[in-house]
């Protein structure tokens, strides 16, 4: 059985903060507001997964009123998606990451984002595409004021999985 999921997330852009992008470290004037190293990208495809699972939001799983989660490594958050996934019994097939910020140019990065990403998921890296686009300057993200990110994915059964 197939399941797809989205996910959506939005950071304010600030100063003093590292830009962190599917856990690549990128270099920027400017980083993403947040409890977490605010990597929107990853915490919109948690999201993904979690929904495509029926499994709530990463805001259940690891809520930012909880210090441990202070600076936390939002790529290790979806190390630990995907067991729980694997825990009821899915695995994802395929993930479809798109990052919208005016600046900086995220084209070479892209290829560094989709190896990571691929790592924690456990996917081949044809499997895991990560996008980027400007909105031409128009709204919040046009204007620099923060960065948005969405994710679609599929997940599959295992073979004998809780859920099949
Ligand atoms: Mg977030």
């Amino acid at each position: 059985m197939m399941r797809i999921g989205h996910g959506m997330d939005a950071h304010r852009l600030v100063e003093g903060r590292e830009l962190v992008l599917c856990g690549v470290h990128i270099p920027h004037e400017k980083g993403l507001l947040g409890h977490s190293d605010a990597d929107v990208a990853t915490h919109a495809l948690m999201d993904a997964l979690l929904g495509a699972a029926a499994l709530g939001d990463i805001g259940a799983l690891f809520p930012d009123t909880e210090e441990r989660y202070r600076g936390a490594c939002s790529l290790e958050l979806l190390g630990a998606v995907v067991r729980r996934l694997e825990e009821i019994g899915y695995v994802p097939v395929n993930v479809d990451v798109t990052i919208i910020a005016q600046r900086p140019k995220l084209r070479p990065y892209v290829e560094e984002m989709r190896k990571r990403l691929a790592d924690k998921l456990e996917l081949p890296i044809g499997c895991v595409s990560v996008k980027a686009t400007t909105t031409e300057g128009l709204g919040p993200e046009g204007e620099e004021l923060g960065i948005t990110a969405h994710a679609v994915c599929l997940l599959r059964t295992l073979d004998g999985g809780a859920r099949a």
